[in-house]
């Protein structure tokens, strides 16, 4: 079993309405893959600050937290470290007919916090997971990463490709 909170038990806070609770926790929003990659946060866990007000009809939640996504740069392959900032809310009234108000991460009075955490950050992924922002790739010819490379010093001799030879002689032939 992984460390951190796996879901809160709200009702044991006893708040009545109008009433708030303030609680840190540590957080396993578990792995998360993008573009086929698998992506998990640095240190397993995230320190997430919850505010938790008990309205008229049922729960208004809010989650903070920072993660930095730890895995391959999607052009260099080299680790990236991508901080995400995450600040969710998430309101529930299980007694209204409004499905807008009824939070899937919240059932009985248990608020399933690292699902809630998982679903935050793979919404808040950026597209493309990168090393640095301008990170450069590799070179398409040898495969080095031109991060680390002086481009203008970086060449290879250009080689005649045999397939365009063998192109121009089926062109010749027609
Ligand atoms: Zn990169
Ligand atoms: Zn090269």
């Amino acid at each position: 079993m992984a460390a951190g909170y796996h879901s809160v038990d709200l009702s044991r806070f006893a708040l009545r309405p109008g009433e708030g609770r303030r609680l840190d926790l540590e957080v396993d929003p578990g792995q998360l893959d993008l573009a086929g990659q698998r992506y998990s946060v640095r240190g397993d866990t995230v320190d997430a600050r919850l505010d938790l007000s008990r309205t008229a009809a049922g729960y208004a939640v809010r989650m903070r937290f920072v993660a930095h996504i730890d895995g391959p740069c999607m052009r260099c392959l080299a680790e990236a470290d991508v901080p995400v900032e995450i600040d969710a809310r998430e309101v529930d009234q299980p007694r209204t007919a409004d499905e807008e108000l009824i939070s899937p991460y919240i059932t009985d009075d248990e608020l399933e916090l690292a699902r809630w955490a998982h679903d935050a950050l793979a919404l808040a992924l950026p597209i493309q997971l990168l090393c640095r922002p301008d990170c450069k790739g590799l070179c398409p010819v040898c495969g080095a990463s031109l991060n680390d490379l002086d481009p203008a010093e970086h060449r290879h001799e250009a080689e005649p490709d045999p397939r365009w030879a063998k192109l121009r002689e089926l062109k010749l032939d027609q």
